[in-house]
């Protein structure tokens, strides 16, 4: 039975003082000012790797400031110190099998360490983000979601517990389905450092798939959503028991050249609806998708440009207008050959028996199969050049920020966004981009995670005025995503970018932040975790 009643324990762990030391060498100071957003300005007190809960709490109680790190992927400067203590992770590494289909990770393993130990059980961590190199502390403070959100949802749907340090340094065993809001009085927090409530806000979180927009808020909402997505801002996650995959799927890739956007939104729709029946029929032959990319016209002229079509063999047919790559879920069964006499089939257009050949049926049906290539689930070697051509596009448009920055002004910076709409508004949203930035003048580039709706729309600037009228269309846009019910914040979180605290106050008002600001006042009163990160102390 849940209450909504919690009690904060202290905090357990060996003593060891060389884990409590606070390392001020500038040398290592200075590996640790900057996250992957190089967000301006990043300056530290000092750097600790504790190993144990005990010494997160020791850390947190002797720091003015502490900033939580993992591998400083963040690409919204959440994880660029503003002075203070970095707590960098990278020793909270324990793991424990807690039965098949669960795992007990520490905060500093990373996305790719996971799923090597989960490979010698056949198991698997499904909604990854792009960047595996991230840890399981940073997916959870951010609500990471992957590619295949489509199938498996973003990170808060893989947490069932999670050890979290608090500001005052006791620490929360959350686990999921045991503490929940009480409709009149929110969640009471019991600790030693005195008795605390404190309510979950009462604005409505947009209704998508994929949301990093400041804390999460539903009447009856469980405690451990409030600190998935919180940005280290409420505590510092020390372990998560995660969900896994049983068995890993067996995937086969699909690159396929679309000759226009609307073709390519009218195959994404069919196959995501026919995904859906098969998950609800359990059809083993029906169509399985778990994700599916795009890269628009502009990405695939700049890898042209930089010879990476012929570099990794994808040279695409004239007249594409937008590249989709399809992961496609096969049962463990499907052996080469029938995969070979399926596609055999399909191309003649003689009747599909299989899963397989059902999906090369829908291609051949919206006119995508003859310019599509495959590679089934052994094909690793192609499946990475398919992956490694997808990636290439923000490269590329990254490459040529660097450059203008270093040959035209410095103050060029890289101008993208995050946002998603219901996919039957992604047409209308793809259009809005579109024109936005012509109306400005712009060159830009758009690829992303299409069959969620959440694309990133990025400047390809030539002048820092490109820049600026890049960051007002940002605004424009994140405007029109919510008008269409979707979120200008969709899988990035918020962290001190200024633009992105200007998306979440647009998203929830003023009111919604001074909702969240209730809630960090009272778990952190002192404004000691991550200050700045999110929102600021002060209504501006
Ligand atoms: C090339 C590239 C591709 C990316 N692709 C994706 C993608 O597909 N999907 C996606 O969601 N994101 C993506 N990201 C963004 C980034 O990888 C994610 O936000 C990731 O979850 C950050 O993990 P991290 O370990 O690097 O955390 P960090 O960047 O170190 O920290 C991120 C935030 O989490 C907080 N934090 C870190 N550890 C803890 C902890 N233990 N307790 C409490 N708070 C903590 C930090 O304070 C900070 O606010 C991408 C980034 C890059 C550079």
């Amino acid at each position: 039975m849940p209450t909504h009643v919690i009690h904060a324990r202290s905090p357990r762990g060996d003593d060891r003082a060389a884990h409590r030391d606070i390392d001020r060498s500038p040398d290592s100071i200075v590996r640790v000012v900057a996250d992957a957003a190089h967000f301006p300005g990043g300056r530290a007190d000092g750097v600790a790797r504790p190993g144990s809960e005990a010494d997160v709490a020791h850390l947190i109680q002797v720091a003015t400031h502490v900033l939580p790190i993992g591998a400083q992927s963040s690409v919204t400067g959440g994880a660029t110190p503003a002075g203070g203590l970095v707590l960098s992770t990278g020793r909270l590494l324990s793991f424990q099998e807690a039965g098949r289909e669960h795992v007990r990770a520490g905060a500093g393993i990373t996305i790719d360490a996971l799923q090597e130990l989960l490979t010698p059980g056949g198991r698997w961590y499904a909604p990854f983000p792009t960047f595996t190199g991230a840890t399981v502390g940073g997916i959870v403070a951010t609500n990471a979601a992957g590619a295949a959100t489509f199938k498996y949802g973003t990170t808060r749907d893989w947490v069932d517990a999670l050890t979290v340090v608090l500001a005052c340094g006791c620490v929360l065993d959350l686990e999921r389905g045991q503490v929940r809001a009480a409709p009149d009085t929110g969640f009471e927090l019991r600790c030693t450092h005195g008795d605390r409530r404190f309510r979950p806000g009462t604005y409505a979180m947009p209704a998508v798939p994929k949301c990093s927009a400041g804390y999460f808020a539903a009447p009856d909402m469980d405690l451990i959503d409030l600190f998935v997505g919180a940005e280290g801002t409420l505590g510092i996650v020390v372990d998560a028991t995660l969900r896994v995959l049983a068995t890993r799927p067996a995937v086969a890739f699909v690159l396929v050249p679309m000759r226009s956007e609307a073709a390519a939104l009218a195959l994404v729709g069919d196959l995501r609806n026919r995904a859906r029946e098969t998950w609800a029929s359990q059809d083993p032959q029906g169509i399985d998708i778990a994700a599916v990319e795009h890269m628009d016209r502009r990405c695939l002229e700049l890898l042209r440009e930089d010879g990476t079509d012929r570099r990794l063999g994808m040279t695409l047919p004239d007249g594409t207008a937008l590249a989709l790559l399809i992961q496609l879920e096969l049962t463990q069964a499907t052996s080469e050959r029938d995969a070979f006499d399926e596609i055999a089939a399909a191309g003649e257009g003689r009747a599909p028996a299989t899963r397989l050949g059902r999906f090369c049926e829908r291609l051949r049906q919206h006119g995508a199969f003859a310019d599509a290539e495959i590679a089934l689930p052994g094909h690793r070697a192609r499946a990475a050049q398919m992956l490694a051509f997808r990636e290439a596009a923000p490269l590329a448009v990254n490459q040529r920020v660097g450059e203008a920055r270093r040959q035209i002004d410095p103050r060029i910076d890289k101008t993208a966004a995050d946002m998603i709409v219901p996919f039957d508004r992604l047409g209308e949203m793809l259009a809005i981009y579109r024109d936005g930035y012509a109306r400005r003048g712009l060159d830009y580039a758009i690829w992303g995670h299409f069959s969620d709706g959440n694309v990133h729309p990025n400047v390809i600037p030539r002048t820092y005025e490109d820049v600026v009228a890049g960051r007002e269309l940002i605004l424009e846009f994140g405007r029109e995503a919510t008008r269409l019910g979707g979120c200008p914040l969709a899988e990035h979180g918020v962290g001190r970018s200024s633009l992105k605290q200007q998306l979440l106050r647009e998203l929830y008002g003023a009111a919604g932040i001074e909702q969240m600001r209730a809630v960090k006042r009272v778990l952190d009163p002192a404004w000691k975790l991550a200050p700045g990160v999110l929102f600021e102390r002060e209504a501006g």
